[in-house]
């Protein structure tokens, strides 16, 4: 397993190493969500996802392709997936647009140096997944001035501004 000794640096790919990725820096926050769009998609009880600026993923190896699928919103999303094995590397959604992707962090070579900032849509929480204590639980969603950290909010606002927004 490769592993950086960068603590700002997290690698990352799909199950056939057709696509490598890296994510320069933490990103903003780290969503679990129980909802049950995230857990038909995942065919699991949720999904982690870190959300981080576009422009700090960068592709080491491959060229994902991006599949629409429908979303909660009815907006929709766009899932970026390795052209070969199909698995999913990160969302992007049409309210954050196309500047926050929203890293799958089970794609991650090391998951466990990300773990949840937050559990979202509790209410549809699979009764047997516990929540640990002491990490914030929304029922739905959430505002983010509320519970990102300072520096998050000000890389938020960075991206709006240099995106025009
Ligand atoms: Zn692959
Ligand atoms: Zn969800």
């Amino acid at each position: 397993m490769t592993s950086t000794s960068d603590d700002s640096l997290f690698d990352g790919g799909c199950a056939c190493r057709a696509v490598r990725y890296r994510l320069h820096g933490r990103p903003l926050f780290v969503n679990c969500c129980h909802c049950t769009w995230c857990q038909r998609e995942s065919g699991s009880a949720f999904a982690v996802n870190a959300m981080i600026e576009a422009d700090r993923v960068s592709l080491v190896a491959g060229d994902p392709e991006k599949v629409a699928t429908p979303s909660a919103s009815g907006a929709g999303q766009t899932i970026a997936r390795c052209p070969q094995c199909r698995i999913a590397l990160w969302s992007n959604y049409a309210g954050a647009g196309e500047s926050v992707r929203f890293v799958r962090v089970g794609s991650l070579d090391e998951p466990s140096r990300l773990p949840p900032d937050i559990h979202i849509f509790t209410s549809t929480k699979q009764p047997w997944v516990v929540l640990p204590a002491g990490v914030p639980a929304v029922a739905e969603y959430y505002d983010s001035k509320q519970y990102w950290p300072a520096e998050s909010l000000e890389r938020r606002k960075a991206l709006r501004a240099r995106a025009g927004r």
